[in-house]
Protein backbone atom coordinates (compact mmCIF):
# COMPACT_ATOMS: atom_id res chain seq x y z
CA UNK A 1 0.00 0.00 0.00
CA UNK A 2 1.51 3.51 -1.48
CA UNK A 3 -0.19 6.90 -0.70
CA UNK A 4 1.33 10.53 -0.75
CA UNK A 5 0.48 13.66 0.27
CA UNK A 6 -1.49 16.29 -2.14
CA UNK A 7 1.68 17.82 -3.49
CA UNK A 8 3.99 13.92 -3.90
CA UNK A 9 6.80 15.48 -1.68
CA UNK A 10 5.95 12.95 0.44
CA UNK A 11 5.59 9.18 -0.07
CA UNK A 12 4.43 6.58 2.79
CA UNK A 13 5.01 2.70 1.29
CA UNK A 14 3.29 0.40 4.07
CA UNK A 15 5.00 -3.36 4.13
CA UNK A 16 2.57 -4.91 6.37
CA UNK A 17 1.24 -8.04 4.29
CA UNK A 18 -1.96 -8.61 6.76
CA UNK A 19 -3.25 -4.58 5.79
CA UNK A 20 -6.34 -6.31 3.84
CA UNK A 21 -6.75 -9.75 5.02
CA UNK A 22 -8.10 -8.60 8.26
CA UNK A 23 -9.23 -5.62 10.17
CA UNK A 24 -6.64 -3.21 10.69
CA UNK A 25 -6.55 0.82 11.77
CA UNK A 26 -9.19 2.97 13.90
CA UNK A 27 -11.29 5.84 13.48
CA UNK A 28 -10.91 8.49 15.87
CA UNK A 29 -12.88 11.49 17.06
CA UNK A 30 -10.73 12.97 19.30
CA UNK A 31 -10.80 16.81 18.83
CA UNK A 32 -7.36 17.25 17.77
CA UNK A 33 -7.65 14.49 15.45
CA UNK A 34 -10.79 15.44 14.16
CA UNK A 35 -8.87 19.22 13.55
CA UNK A 36 -5.84 17.76 12.17
CA UNK A 37 -8.11 15.59 9.73
CA UNK A 38 -10.61 18.63 9.15
CA UNK A 39 -13.20 16.38 9.11
CA UNK A 40 -15.44 14.62 11.83
CA UNK A 41 -13.23 11.92 12.40
CA UNK A 42 -9.73 10.80 11.36
CA UNK A 43 -8.56 7.00 10.21
CA UNK A 44 -5.52 5.95 12.09
CA UNK A 45 -3.51 3.10 11.97
CA UNK A 46 -1.12 2.34 14.76
CA UNK A 47 1.85 0.33 13.11
CA UNK A 48 5.56 -0.85 13.98
CA UNK A 49 8.27 1.73 12.49
CA UNK A 50 9.68 -1.35 10.74
CA UNK A 51 6.62 -1.77 8.91
CA UNK A 52 6.75 1.58 6.76
CA UNK A 53 9.00 3.67 5.01
CA UNK A 54 8.27 7.41 4.17
CA UNK A 55 10.32 9.14 1.07
CA UNK A 56 10.76 12.71 1.09
CA UNK A 57 11.31 12.60 5.06
CA UNK A 58 13.54 15.97 4.45
CA UNK A 59 9.71 17.49 3.94
CA UNK A 60 8.37 16.38 6.85
CA UNK A 61 7.83 19.01 9.64
CA UNK A 62 5.94 18.71 13.27
CA UNK A 63 4.34 19.94 15.97
CA UNK A 64 4.55 18.52 19.14
CA UNK A 65 0.54 18.80 20.22
CA UNK A 66 0.42 19.47 23.97
CA UNK A 67 -3.38 19.48 24.11
CA UNK A 68 -4.14 15.63 24.53
CA UNK A 69 -6.09 13.48 27.55
CA UNK A 70 -3.32 11.78 28.77
CA UNK A 71 -1.06 14.86 29.34
CA UNK A 72 1.65 13.29 26.99
CA UNK A 73 2.20 15.14 23.69
CA UNK A 74 1.96 13.44 20.07
CA UNK A 75 3.95 14.55 17.73
CA UNK A 76 1.94 15.40 14.85
CA UNK A 77 3.80 14.96 11.25
CA UNK A 78 2.83 17.06 8.61
CA UNK A 79 4.11 18.00 5.26
CA UNK A 80 5.96 21.43 5.18
CA UNK A 81 4.66 21.85 1.75
CA UNK A 82 1.04 21.33 1.33
CA UNK A 83 0.46 20.70 5.25
CA UNK A 84 -1.26 17.29 4.58
CA UNK A 85 -1.19 15.19 7.74
CA UNK A 86 1.02 11.97 7.61
CA UNK A 87 1.93 10.17 10.88
CA UNK A 88 1.85 10.85 14.87
CA UNK A 89 4.14 9.63 17.41
CA UNK A 90 3.80 9.46 20.91
CA UNK A 91 5.49 7.77 24.25
CA UNK A 92 2.45 5.80 24.79
CA UNK A 93 3.03 3.47 21.60
CA UNK A 94 6.78 2.94 21.63
CA UNK A 95 8.32 1.91 18.29
CA UNK A 96 5.27 2.13 16.49
CA UNK A 97 3.46 5.71 14.81
CA UNK A 98 -0.07 6.32 14.12
CA UNK A 99 -0.38 6.49 10.40
CA UNK A 100 -2.81 9.32 8.48
CA UNK A 101 -4.67 6.28 5.97
CA UNK A 102 -6.65 9.45 4.24
CA UNK A 103 -3.10 9.30 1.61
CA UNK A 104 -3.90 6.29 0.91
CA UNK A 105 -6.29 4.78 -1.78
CA UNK A 106 -7.40 2.38 0.07
CA UNK A 107 -8.02 2.40 3.63
CA UNK A 108 -8.51 -0.98 5.13
CA UNK A 109 -11.84 -2.07 7.15
CA UNK A 110 -11.43 -0.33 10.71
CA UNK A 111 -11.79 -2.57 13.75
CA UNK A 112 -12.34 0.08 16.24
CA UNK A 113 -13.52 3.37 17.06
CA UNK A 114 -12.32 5.77 19.50
CA UNK A 115 -13.52 8.68 20.97
CA UNK A 116 -17.05 7.85 20.10
CA UNK A 117 -18.30 10.29 22.75
CA UNK A 118 -17.90 12.75 20.33
CA UNK A 119 -20.00 11.25 17.50
CA UNK A 120 -22.21 13.31 15.59
CA UNK A 121 -25.91 12.77 16.27
CA UNK A 122 -26.37 12.35 11.99
CA UNK A 123 -23.29 9.54 12.35
CA UNK A 124 -23.83 5.48 13.01
CA UNK A 125 -21.39 3.45 14.36
CA UNK A 126 -19.38 1.43 12.13
CA UNK A 127 -20.71 -2.05 12.08
CA UNK A 128 -18.30 -5.21 13.60
CA UNK A 129 -15.95 -2.41 15.51
CA UNK A 130 -15.12 -2.48 18.68
CA UNK A 131 -16.14 1.23 20.36
CA UNK A 132 -14.12 2.78 22.70
CA UNK A 133 -16.00 5.47 24.98
CA UNK A 134 -12.76 7.57 24.49
CA UNK A 135 -9.09 6.38 24.09
CA UNK A 136 -7.89 3.31 22.45
CA UNK A 137 -8.26 0.53 24.41
CA UNK A 138 -9.93 2.29 27.39
CA UNK A 139 -13.54 2.07 28.61
CA UNK A 140 -16.10 0.04 25.77
CA UNK A 141 -19.44 1.57 25.21
CA UNK A 142 -22.15 -0.40 27.06
ZN1 LIG B 1 2.89 17.69 0.43
ZN1 LIG C 1 -7.46 11.08 18.07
Amino acid sequence: MEGSCNCGAITVKVTDSELFTRRRGHTCRCINCRKTAGSSFATNLIIENSEFKITGEENLRVYSDPKTLSGTPVERYFCGTCGNPIKSVTPLYQGKSILKLGIFGKIPEPEWESFVVNRQKWEKPLEGTTQYKTKSFGEKLE
